[in-house]
């Protein structure tokens, strides 16, 4: 990865300008030239390769842009060995799966999520029902779970057994002044505080947004959260806004991550907003990164640098089928697909890791 070159940064720094508001930092990070493609498209984080695939292969066949997101994140929603999405998902401090997920449609403009989702493994497709069949936009907890059940999704026990054992072993390991006994094999007891140390934030969620040929664009992102989390803690990935946003006219835009960091300034829509003020998805990205950066003001989520303990990647693809990615540590990789066969490309980043 080059560092941004002089030239870079005077044409980011001369689209902010035009973009008036839009003032980028000095420094906005490393950066990759963005992609392009000129037919359809299918951008998704790390893990979702085959999702970005199959999405590509149904718009080929003529389906819908959030159809075809859908289609995608659901193999991952399904396959029990993810342990941050759907089924198979880790579970809360109490041990209970809850789900989170929001998909935006944006020939359409619509909008649906739920949050705080238990037994139904594809929140995602419940999200996209809310959209369709309600006038309502985000469901949570318990009435997610009867409007869910009453369009007929079946229930399922999420927490599977390797989940379960992985929760057990941290719920016996995570501190040594509970009636827990911590097993011989785990790391030691205080797993909190490794927690905020750097790095070692445990999180895990699948964005995907789609662009067909017409440049029609969608967005789908799912997740079962922060592992161990406070039952009823809602991250980013189900807020409109945050998690995923979509402007028919403009792009669309999702993240992974540090959630509470996302929603605190509105991350998806602040990408979606820098692409209309005339920055590339991948400078996009970086400024919603920057904004992070600059409002962490947490000593206990900041490292000894002043610099963010955690990170946060954004995805975006534009009307004219730009893409780009960038996290706020160097060495994240994103899933994308521009028709072919889907691939890994590193993200931009703010900051390189040590
Ligand atoms: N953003 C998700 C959340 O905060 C988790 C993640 O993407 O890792 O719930």
């Amino acid at each position: 990865m080059k560092e941004l070159s002089r030239r870079g940064f005077l044409q980011t720094a001369a689209v902010a300008a035009a973009a008036g508001a839009l003032k980028p930092s000095t420094s906005l990070g490393h950066s990759e030239p963005t992609g392009r493609a000129q037919g359809p498209l299918a951008i998704a984080s790390a893990n979702g390769l085959p999702a970005t695939q199959k999405a590509i292969d149904l718009m080929r066949q003529g389906a819908d842009t959030l159809d075809a997101a859908i289609a995608g994140v659901n193999i991952v929603e399904e396959d029990p060995n993810d342990h941050s999405v759907g089924y198979g998902g880790l579970p809360n401090e109490d041990g209970v799966v809850e789900l989170d997920s929001c998909v935006m449609h944006g020939p359409s403009a619509g909008a649906g999520a739920v949050a705080a989702l238990r037994n139904i493994k594809t929140p995602s497709r419940v999200a996209r029902t809310v959209m369709q069949r309600t006038d309502h936009v985000l469901l949570v907890g318990e009435g997610a779970l009867r409007f869910a059940r009453a369009h007929g999704f079946e229930e399922t026990q999420l927490l599977t057994d390797e989940a379960r054992r992985i929760w057990l072993k941290w719920k016996e390991s995570h501190s040594d002044r509970d009636d827990w006994i911590t097993p011989t094999d785990a790391t030691g007891p205080n797993q909190r505080s490794q927690r905020l140390s750097d790095f070692t934030y445990t999180y895990g969620t699948i964005n995907c947004c789609t662009r067909n040929t017409d440049g029609d664009l969608s967005g789908v992102t799912t997740t079962s959260g922060l592992r161990y989390k406070i039952p009823g803690r809602v991250g980013d990935s189900p807020i409109i806004g945050a998690g995923l946003f979509v402007d028919n006219e403009i792009g669309a835009a999702g993240s992974t991550g540090r959630g509470e960091a996302v929603i605190k300034i509105c991350g998806a829509h602040t990408v979606v907003e820098a692409m209309r003020a005339g920055m590339s998805p991948q400078q996009a990205c970086l400024h919603a990164l920057k904004r992070i950066a600059d409002q962490t003001k947490d000593q206990r989520l900041l490292r000894k640098d002043g610099r963010p303990n955690f990170d946060v990647k954004f995805y975006a693809v534009s009307k004219d089928g730009r893409y780009g990615a960038a996290a706020i540590w160097s060495g994240a990789k994103f899933a994308i697909n521009t028709g072919d066969k889907s691939r890994h490309e590193d993200c931009a980043f703010l900051f390189e890791r040590a």
